[in-house]
């Protein structure tokens, strides 16, 4: 069990924690009073690259839930953040994504959209993806492109279902060009980094909350930080008992969270 009082700074994932497709979750409410009352800083940091943190914040303000763009930190931003350390301005990037991965890539000009002779192949999700971009991304790379990928979820929870993910396209073109992707999101330790960062928080005091296993709590692990899982998304009792990689502490959901800060 985690003391709660030790921490100052909460760095929560948003799929399967705060919502769930555009219904949000238990307790998302009561625990950011929590944290207001407290002066507990707080943060969103997800792998999910479909949206723009502007169009989070939106989506979030849609389920009165207040968090402003500014304290969201994407995989597509800590994409662009990665790749202008290796890639100076001009830089050709082929492109599989939506507004959240295109705006950060491409909107201040730093890089642009090359379909001849890209650099670099980005992928992040995109729900209209088509045979015809896949092969185009394939054949970059097989040209030399190097392949990057935003995140690795295979999978996320949508309201009729688990679907898949970035992971899931990943595999495909993996498999489609013999090469393996380097990518950006958790369970890699960037965004964590760059979400403390931002809130200017001491990592020591840092907690993390999130539904995955294989994402927030081993990217919770590669950041040096304590983690909580709850049980509102991808994540089952059963696979919990299931698997060797644990979290600090287990929550059903952020009601039963709320009420443990409040405790504290
Ligand atoms: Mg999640």
């Amino acid at each position: 069990m985690l003391d709660l009082r030790h921490y100052r700074a909460v760095l929560l994932d948003m799929d399967g924690v705060l919502y769930r497709g555009k219904r949000p979750l238990p307790g998302v409410a009561e625990l950011l009073a929590v944290f207001n009352e407290r002066g507990i800083a707080y943060a969103c940091v997800t792998n999910n690259a479909t949206l723009t943190a502007h169009q989070f914040s939106e989506k979030l303000a849609s389920m009165r839930i207040h968090m402003p763009a500014e304290r969201i930190v994407t995989s597509p931003l800590g994409t662009r953040r990665y790749l202008e350390g290796q890639a100076p301005r001009g830089t050709g990037i082929f492109c599989v994504g939506m507004d959240g991965l295109r705006s950060a890539l491409f909107d201040d000009g730093y890089f642009v959209e090359d379909d001849q002779h890209p650099a670099f192949v980005v992928v992040g999700m995109d729900f209209e993806v088509t045979y015809r971009t896949l092969r185009r991304a394939c054949l970059h790379i097989r040209a030399g492109a190097r392949f990057i990928g935003t995140n690795p979820d295979t999978t996320f929870p949508a309201e009729d279902g688990i679907v898949p993910g970035c992971g899931a396209l990943l595999a495909l073109l993996r498999a489609g060009s013999d090469q393996e992707p380097y990518v950006i999101g958790k369970p890699g330790p960037a965004l964590f980094h760059a979400a403390i960062s931002l809130l200017g928080a001491d990592p020591t005091q840092t907690l993390t909350i999130g539904d995955r296993l294989d994402t927030d709590i081993a990217g919770s692990r590669a950041a040096g930080l304590p983690s909580l899982l709850v049980l509102t998304g991808v994540t089952t009792a059963a696979m919990l008992d299931a698997s060797t990689l644990q979290p600090d502490d287990v929550y059903d959901d952020l009601l039963a969270v709320a009420a443990a800060f409040r405790a504290a």
